[in-house]
């Protein structure tokens, strides 16, 4: 598919790269491409970013049929923009997109579409240290109806914004609360997939873990409230005796990119991550006896957030005496390292 070009008019002044935020400002242009019964995915175009005119009756707004994804490009010391493991992105886009009965698209297509994007918009790529520009692609339901069944029409887009350094105030453990009474996600559930109403659903817990004065929430399992899954949207990892550990995918965790990063590292490094069911109990039992080395959460945004308290019940456990674990620093390197170019990409995760 041929992908048409329409040109921005006028060009957006470029922000102030050391007052960068979070997911508030957009770039000059956007890729856009609908879905219907006749066409198939089709009219794949790159615009002046703007917004979507839809009717209020759109499905989306009512009944959530909506995915997306999150990934960032780079810039590298001599200038070029580099993408880590997107093909990767792509694919979960599509086992999403399967979950919630979303037609699927041409995975090739739609890196190809996100690399032509990138070249027209490549100037918005920051360069101060730990600056990215953040890559939003979404599909949402189009059909003007309130039915509850799969919408027939589709749009699919891609956004970009340039986001500031996640570290600002430097690399600094977290302090975490565990929820007992609320779940992200449940077997059967769609917690392994990137859909709007897994977002929307962790809100509360959200709010009342930073009443609470915590960062993030702690997720347990949604049957037995026992078993660790997630700490806010991140993946996450403990050290036990030297032992690194991660819950197992059960069906309610999302697939990490950076969780899967992590872990062929340390396989490489020749230190296995055992992926298994790690209860809240044995993290409590670890730390009593002294074992409790390091728990880290990964992802897109943050790469790695290393932990430094988790409250559970009456129970604090204080992790590595406020310090950064010597883990978590060095997946946090490995990785960013690659992302920015600044080492030899010996995996081929870069494009
Ligand atoms: N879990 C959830 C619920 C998430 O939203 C994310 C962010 N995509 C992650 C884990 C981490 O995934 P990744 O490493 O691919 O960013």
């Amino acid at each position: 598919m041929e992908i048409s070009i329409q040109k921005a008019g006028s060009l957006k002044d470029l922000p102030d790269e050391s007052e960068l935020a979070f997911g508030t400002l957009f770039t000059d242009h956007m890729f856009n491409m609908d879905y219907d019964l006749d066409n198939g995915w089709h009219n794949p175009r790159i615009e002046p970013y703007g917004p979507i005119t839809i009717d209020p009756s759109t499905m989306v707004l009512h009944y959530g049929q909506s995915i997306f994804e999150g990934l960032k490009a780079f810039k590298t010391p001599e200038g070029e923009i580099q993408l880590f493991r997107p093909e990767q992105n792509f694919t979960r886009f599509n086992q999403s997109a399967h979950r919630m009965c979303i037609p699927a698209f041409d995975e090739e297509f739609a890196l190809r579409a996100l690399k032509e994007l990138l070249k027209i918009e490549k100037r918005w790529v920051p360069s101060a240290p730990g600056t990215s520009l953040y890559i939003r692609p979404t599909i949402i339901a189009m059909d003007p109806f309130l039915g509850v069944r799969a919408s027939y029409t589709y749009r699919f887009f891609i956004i970009l914004s340039p986001v500031g350094a996640y570290y600002k105030e430097g690399f600094n453990p977290v302090k975490i609360w565990v929820t007992e009474k609320y779940v992200r996600a449940v077997p059967g559930g769609v917690g392994e997939v990137k859909t709007a109403g897994n977002y929307a659903a962790s809100l509360y817990a959200g709010e009342e873990a930073h009443h609470k004065g915590y960062t993030q929430v702690l997720w347990l399992d949604g049957v037995e409230r026992k078993y660790v899954e997630e700490v806010g949207s991140m993946n996450i990892f403990f050290v036990i005796d030297d032992e690194i550990i991660t819950p197992a995918l059960s069906g309610s965790i999302l697939s990490g990119i950076t969780r899967d990063s992590v872990i062929e590292m340390a396989e490489k490094w020749g230190h296995p991550v055992t992926q298994r069911r790690i209860s809240i109990d044995e993290v409590v039992e670890a730390h009593k006896a002294g074992k409790l080395q390091e728990c880290f959460g990964s992802g897109t945004a943050a790469v790695i957030s290393p932990v430094g308290q988790i409250k559970y019940k009456d129970k604090t456990l204080a992790i590595g005496d406020g310090k950064v674990g010597s883990w978590a620093r060095k997946f946090f390197d490995a990785i960013t390292d690659i992302q920015y170019g600044r080492t030899q990409d010996t995996e081929g995760w870069v494009h």
